[in-house]
Parts: structure tokens; sequence; C-alpha cells
């Protein structure tokens, strides 16, 4: 049966990283409290004067009255793609230097907090991958890259969708559809000549405008620039190979026969992915088995709100055992 995986920030919280809720406070306690990171000292600056007048932070659970890492990101990427200050002290040259702190801030604290061999991802690929004849697709909304890891040691290469379509892409040999809609931390954009380039291992926090020593590796141009895109504004990205990125995971959802959500919580916030399932469930509109792997009970019921009644649901944590 064609099944389709979609992976959400728990199921790398399931190894180790850090979930929306604790990351600033993890972040924090890593490169504030335990050792002290200067280029990271701007995204503290900025929470501090993030409700205007400062609010000293004194300890890491000091950010849990903070909104999300997401949401701080969003907010930031607003300003910046539509060139406006947050504030006099955080001017649009600050929002740059900002926004690559906070994509560093993400990139040092997923590489602190997962271990380089994630067990459960490796279990869940190698096991799903010997089960079938047919290849399945994996979407991932997570930045990080335990996935990909676990495609690439069970043998298999990610296909990441920047060109062709998904139809194309399931019969490349050696290669499993990995379609990252937020982007990743081993991409790197190049803004010469529009193409992304993958590396094998993150990139993202390397990529600054000074000691950015990442060429692209279509035309060999500098100033590359890392692909985390903050998940309610990808659309403003201009990036065309980002979009048919989003057109093969749409086209992979329409062709599934199962659809496995698993550790993903689909927030209201997340109106670009809903919409997007929704779409393509509906293109054609067939019989398909939901399955949706979450621990959390109000996220199960987001379910049944959102794709009915017949989701088959498992309350629990991604163990690595394929569902
Ligand atoms: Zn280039």
């Amino acid at each position: 049966m064609r099944t389709v995986y979609i992976f959400g920030a728990g199921a790398s919280a399931a190894e180790g990283a850090p979930v929306v809720r604790n990351f600033l406070r993890i972040a924090y306690r890593l490169f504030k409290e335990e050792q002290s990171e200067p280029g990271l000292e701007i995204v503290w600056e900025f929470l501090e004067h993030f409700y205007g007048s400062r609010t000293a932070i004194k300890t890491g659970v000091d950010l849990d009255r903070y909104p999300g890492i997401d949401e701080i990101f969003n907010i930031v990427d607003w300003y910046l793609l539509h060139n406006q200050s947050f504030s006099t002290r955080f001017h649009r040259a600050r929002l740059y230097d900002l926004k690559t702190a906070l994509v560093k801030l993400i990139s040092m604290t997923l590489d602190r907090t997962l271990p380089a061999d994630s067990g459960m991802h490796h279990s869940f690929v190698a096991g799903v991958l010997g089960k079938s004849d047919i290849l399945p697709t994996f979407i991932s909304l997570n930045y990080d890259i335990v996935l990909d890891r676990a495609a690439r040691s069970a043998g298999c290469v990610p296909e990441y969708g920047f060109y062709g379509n998904h139809d194309n892409h399931l019969e490349a040999r050696g290669k499993v559809p990995l379609y990252k809609l937020h982007g990743s931390l081993n991409w790197s954009f190049c803004p010469l000549c529009g193409e992304i380039s993958e590396h094998n291992d993150k990139v993202a926090h390397l990529l600054f405008r000074e000691q950015n020593t990442i060429h692209c590796l279509a035309c060999g141009g500098g100033n590359s620039q890392a692909i985390i895109i903050a998940p309610t504004l990808y659309k403003a990205y201009n990036i065309s190979r980002l979009h048919n990125i989003w057109d093969c995971a749409a086209r992979a959802i329409s062709l599934s026969r199962r659809l496995v959500f698993i550790g993903y919580s689909l927030a209201p916030s997340d109106t670009s992915i809903i919409a997007t399932v929704k779409r393509a469930l509906n293109a054609p509109d067939q019989k398909r088995e939901i399955v949706v792997v979450n621990p959390n009970e109000r996220a199960c019921e987001r379910y049944r709100q959102i794709l009915g009644k017949d989701c088959r649901i498992y309350r629990e944590g991604f163990k690595g055992v394929v569902v």
C-alpha cells in the first residue's frame, strides 16, 4: 500500500530534541548559563526587550512565559520580509543579524540535544523500507537531519524534491522521497543562481555574512543563506525549488492510500500544512487510511476535527516501531 509518513516535532523530541515550548529555556541553559556564546547574545537582548522596556532574564525558566521559538522566528521573519523594523533598538539591519543568530541557535541547540545516532528513526526507516516493495514517502516538518541520516544508513539517498515531480521520484533507484517543507539544516540557498545545495552535514549555522565559507554547489557563488522557513510564511519566500518540494508533497499525499502522522500536533496556526493536506486528500477523494501516532490528547482531537472521526489514533509517543 502506498504510504506517506509525515513527521512533526514530536518525532525528533522522542530522540531528545527540545520542543517549541521548552526550546528557548534549553538553549539558554546550554549557551548562556553553561557556556557563553557571543554570537547568540543578540537573541537574549531581543528577548529582554521583547516587551518594550527591559525585562531582565535571570534563568532559562524565565523564558517559559515567552512565545515559542517558532513564533519569535515568525515575527522576526515578518519584519524582514516586509522591510520593517521592530523598534529603535532592533532596526532592520539588526533584525537580519538576529535572524542569523536565531538560525544558529536552532542549529546549535538541535546539534547539542540530538544524538548522532538516532536509534528510533533508524529502526523505523529500516523497518518501513524493509516491509514493503512499494517505496514509501517521508514528509518532514523538522529542520534537523535525523530522518535524513536514518534513510542513508538504511541504504537510501534522500530525494528532497528540488526538481521534477513526485511520480519521477518514486521511480528513482536507491532514493527515497523526503520532502522537508520548512527547510533543512543541511541545505544552503544561493541568492545568485537560485539553487539549493544539499550538504552531507549541517551547514545552516555556518551561513553568516562574514565568516561564510559555504559555496553554492551549482555556481560556486558565496553569500548562501540558510533554508529555515518560518512555518506560516513559506509562501513569502520566492524560492521556486521550495515550491516544488511542496508540490511534490501534495502529490504524494494525493497518491497515498495510507497517511501516517507521527509526532505532529496539527496546530491551528499551521494553516499552510492543513490546507495543503486537505486539498491533496481531495485530489482525488478516495478511501485512505489515516493513522495518527501522538501522545497528546488535544492533538489527537485536532485530527478528528480536521480529518474526520475515522482516523486511527495511537495515543502514544514515537518509539521507532513501524505502524
Ligand atoms: Zn549558485
